[in-house]
């Protein structure tokens, strides 16, 4: 291998998007059935939420990119769902939701331990489906080039996105290592392209599919050993 940079994937790559999207879920469900006086909210439960807004993403898959919008429509069709649909109400949700999406994410312990030694000698890049900006989570300035799916509206494993990442890095597939925690989107989407690919596998579940990553570990700290550092 003849490595110069390194994509990362961001949600559950390097921080636990589920356990922040369920935690501020959770809030959002409180303050609901604190204001909605329908015997529907006192049985809505934080998979119904996910449910409702997973469906919704896809009736507007390829016509609305920006993931904040897309939650924001989710908050009025569960209100719907509940038989209380008010606009403004879904708006006073979703800055709850935001606040907490934002504020509340942590990354996995090994993130800066291993982007430390990995930054003095590899060119580091988030490239993401999701929307959490590198500065909502403490990683600003770590990353030599950023691409969100929304903002190019492309996403993973489309290899136009890997195009734009290295682009961006100003490097060939062959010189990408591209890190993730999906064997769909980061995996297959890296080999579409012919850059080398590392799976993440935090929770040692097993690979049923038979997309083949060239790597996999069960945490970061094990991309330094690949690479020989
Ligand atoms: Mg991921």
């Amino acid at each position: 291998m003849n490595i110069s940079t390194i994509s990362f994937d961001g949600d559950m790559t390097l921080w636990d998007f589920l356990e922040v999207m369920r935690h501020s879920l959770k809030q959002t469900l409180l303050e609901m059935q604190e204001r909605v006086p329908t015997q529907r909210v006192t049985e809505l439960t934080i998979d119904e939420m996910i449910w409702i807004r997973n469906q919704y993403a896809d009736e507007v898959k390829g016509k609305i990119w920006n993931l904040e919008e897309i939650r924001m429509g989710a908050f009025e069709r569960t209100l719907e769902h509940v038989g209380y649909p008010d606009k403004n109400l879904a708006a006073h949700l979703n800055t709850i939701y935001r606040k907490h999406r934002f504020e509340d994410i942590e990354l996995y312990p090994d993130v800066i331990p291993t982007f430390n030694v990995l930054a003095q000698h590899f060119k580091l890049g988030l490239l993401s489906n999701g929307n959490t900006y590198p500065e909502r989570c403490g990683l600003e300035d770590r990353f030599d080039f950023v691409v969100f799916s929304q903002d190019v509206q492309v996403e993973k494993p489309d290899p136009k996105i890997f195009e734009v990442a290295t682009q961006q890095a100003g490097c060939e597939f062959s010189q990408l290592l591209h890190v993730g925690d999906s064997l769909e989107n980061d995996v297959a989407g890296a080999k579409n392209v012919g850059a080398p690919s590392v799976w993440l596998n935090r929770e040692r579940i097993s690979n049923n599919t038979d997309i083949q990553p060239d790597y996999e570990i069960t945490t970061l700290e094990e991309i330094l050993a690949i690479l020989g550092l």
